[in-house]
């Protein structure tokens, strides 16, 4: 090989030694100060532009949602990059193949539960069948439960505090509900302090997290202050909500149902990185309208084997038809197991991971 060539690559051996260098050195001063600044200047430094390549790295503790494989039933869990945690909806209990005790269990290898928030999107059994387990086992700092009331809170007439009408405080009354409702009642924090308790409305949000660079917006949409009228479904009340962190948005609907998803459609945001589908991907929800507003990168679908409660044929033929229409990547529980949701702590990339191919 000629003289002039090598040294030439001499030299560039060098440089590149010296390049790397400089990257390691800005990287490492990039990454210590993201929890004062901020990412934005990361994707000016790297020009960077949000991508679906997750880089070859392990998840950089950024926010991680895990959907869990829990048969005909909801159930999720968030990790926050603060270590927070929220649960979303606690299974169905009683049936042959719902591992959802166990499995929570495992993101707590100390044995002591902690939740910052538990949220409860509606009052059916598949949403909150350990519901009351989790509350008498946990400590949890904040509580968003339903909008149905027992009876003794009718009769006490603290359902008019969160002004709801009393018609839809008697929606889906059962004892599951009602166990669950008396364990709030001793609910509290690791630190003694009870339990906040609340019921949001569309508009309503909050943050998780203190630290501002990296803290997640949750913000709701529904329900709303709409009184739907006729034979009324507990389902129209479902909570609807987005969280949003570092540019990416995952959006929560339990089972909502076509007429909430219309009413609220206009006030939804566009184009959001992944969709929990809602009800089990039934045909009663998932509007064209919705879907493709939303226009989900990734849609996930917690639904079950008929042997774990899907006598509905879940999901139905033409929700997957509207997400296939709008190139949806569709990932489902009975299929893929556990469905991991990763976003990294700048957002740059997003992941997700079935636990079964
Ligand atoms: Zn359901």
């Amino acid at each position: 090989m000629p003289a002039l060539i090598k040294k030439n690559m001499k030299k560039t051996k060098k440089l590149n030694s010296k390049l790397i260098l400089i990257f390691a050195s800005l990287l490492i001063v990039a990454l210590a100060i993201i929890p004062l600044v901020g990412c934005d200047f990361l994707f000016d430094l790297f020009e960077t532009t949000s991508t679906n390549q997750p880089p070859s790295d392990a998840f950089d503790g950024g926010l991680r949602v895990t959907f869990l494989d829990v048969g005909q039933a909801d159930a999720a869990l968030v990790q926050f990059p603060g270590g927070e945690k929220m649960l979303i909806d606690a299974g169905r209990w009683n049936l042959t193949h719902n591992q959802f005790r166990q499995d929570i269990r495992a993101f707590f290898p100390t044995g002591e539960m902690r939740f910052d928030w538990f949220i409860a999107t509606h009052s059916h059994a598949d949403h909150i069948g350990s519901a009351a387990y989790i509350v008498n086992n946990s400590y949890i700092r904040n509580v968003i439960r339903t909008k149905t009331f027992t009876q003794a809170e009718i009769d006490s007439g603290h359902y008019r505090s969160f002004g709801i009408p009393e018609g839809e405080a008697r929606l889906h009354q059962t004892a599951t509900h009602q166990n669950f409702v008396t364990a709030l009642e001793t609910s509290m924090w690791h630190d003694g302090t009870p339990t906040n308790i609340d019921i949001p409305r569309a508009g309503d949000y909050f943050y998780v997290g203190t630290n501002s660079a990296t803290r997640a917006r949750v913000t709701f949409y529904s329900p709303t202050t709409h009184r739907y009228s006729g034979a009324v479904q507990v389902n129209r009340y479902s909570t609807i909500f987005c969280i949003y962190f570092n540019g990416r948005r995952i959006m929560f609907t339990g089972d909502s149902y076509v007429y909430n998803e219309n009413r609220i459609l206009s006030t939804l945001p566009t184009n959001i990185d992944v969709l929990d589908v809602s009800h089990h991907g039934s045909n009663t929800s998932s509007n064209e309208a919705f879907v493709n507003r939303l226009n989900p990168t990734y849609a996930i679908i917690q639904v079950g084997t008929t042997a774990t409660g899907n006598s509905y044929h879940h999901p139905h033929q033409v929700v997957l038809n509207r997400l296939n229409a709008i190139n949806a990547t569709i990932y489902r529980t009975d299929l893929h197991g556990n469905i991991v949701v990763d976003i990294s702590i700048c957002g740059v990339y997003l992941q997700v991971t079935p636990s079964r191919e």
